[in-house]
């Protein structure tokens, strides 16, 4: 039975993450910060505790990165822990580029000091091309980073293209786009809207409040991506890969898209520039050519359809 160890565990993408490997038959372990302090609710809400083991770890130590490798010997490893909002980045920029650096360069040198062997997944970010000149994004895209967050990615998929380049390594980057789920945490623009849109239908607020609506982005489904970073590891050579839908929408069509749906009035919406970024992508959509092709990666679902599942579940689970 292959091992395979993951890095925010705890997350949306690690929660969907264990299940697919426990589906494909292997051991997994989650190293978390801590049993008392981590927030089990995904694991729990997927059934997933019990069947999975957690071990404490601070992935800013080296020395216990290297003892976890070395107890539990894994064949592969996915980092997805991350301080992972752009927003909390721009107000805690060192706390975000020091912990999404010093881990990734942690879990590599672990593995070049315990076992090169072992196979190596990075949660890079379409955040990384801040500044954006051709669309769509594919792998080779210029990089232009325009937050403290998309720094840290930047410097952690160099860190893991560095390793497979200088010590032979297979270690790959996943580079991708927003994706969602009734899992995502709180503060993310899509769980916020619906769950929000669901207060106002059980009059628990009066209306919502947006930055820029105008911008547009490239949404896909947590489920369906998790897939893809298995698959990463599943290769004759480690590649990095551009992980999307392939389209783009504004934020506005997908407010009218669930305030419709759940028959809300579109007057309840309200711009406030507070929440405007400093520095704001205006447009950005990716290429899955390159999964497709090579990974045999198979995405179809319409962000709309997205929506409908993320919608249904936020309904089932109101209030509990
Ligand atoms: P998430 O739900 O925010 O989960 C982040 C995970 O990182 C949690 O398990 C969290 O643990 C852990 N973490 C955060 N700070 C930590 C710290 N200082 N020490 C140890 N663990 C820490 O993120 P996600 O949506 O699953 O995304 C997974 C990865 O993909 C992240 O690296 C993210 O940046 C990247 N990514 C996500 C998207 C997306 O659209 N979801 C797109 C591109 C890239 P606690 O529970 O203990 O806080």
């Amino acid at each position: 039975m292959k091992t395979a160890i993951i890095t925010g565990i705890t997350g949306q993408d690690g929660a969907y993450l264990s299940r697919l490997l426990l589906e494909k038959g292997y051991n997994v372990i989650g190293i978390i910060r801590s049993q008392y302090g981590s927030n089990l609710s995904r694991l729990k809400y997927l059934g997933l505790i019990g069947k999975i083991t957690l071990v404490e770890g601070d992935l800013g130590d080296l020395s216990q990165v290297l003892t976890i490798l070395n107890s539990y010997k894994p064949a592969e490893i996915y980092n997805l822990a991350a301080q992972s909002s752009v927003s909390l980045s721009f107000q805690q920029p060192i706390g975000t580029i020091e912990f999404n650096v010093r881990s990734v360069l942690n879990i590599l040198e672990a593995i070049r000091l315990s076992n090169p062997a072992i196979r190596f997944y990075q949660a890079s970010s379409s955040e990384m091309f801040g500044l954006v000149n051709d669309l769509p994004i594919t792998e080779s895209s210029l990089i232009h980073p325009l937050s403290p967050y998309a720094i840290s990615k930047v410097t952690g998929h160099y860190i893991c293209i560095n390793y497979r380049e200088s010590y032979n390594m297979y270690a790959c980057s996943g580079i991708l786009f927003n994706h969602e789920s009734y899992l995502r945490g709180e503060n993310f623009f899509i769980k916020k809207l619906i769950h929000g849109a669901l207060d106002i239908l059980n009059g628990k607020e009066e209306f919502l409040e947006f930055g820029n609506l105008d911008i547009k982005r490239d949404f896909g489904w947590s489920e369906k991506y998790v897939e893809a970073m298995w698959l990463m590891l599943q290769q004759d050579k480690p590649e990095d890969f551009v992980i999307c839908s392939g389209t783009s929408l504004t934020l506005r069509e997908i407010v009218h898209y669930v305030f419709d749906k759940l028959k809300l009035d579109r007057n309840l919406i309200r711009i406030n520039p507070k929440y405007f970024r400093p520095t704001e992508i205006l447009d950005i959509y990716g290429s899955n050519e390159k999964a497709k092709n090579v990974l045999s990666w198979n995405y179809q679902m319409s962000f709309f359809e997205v929506l409908d599942l993320i919608i249904e579940e936020e309904q089932m689970n109101y209030g509990k």
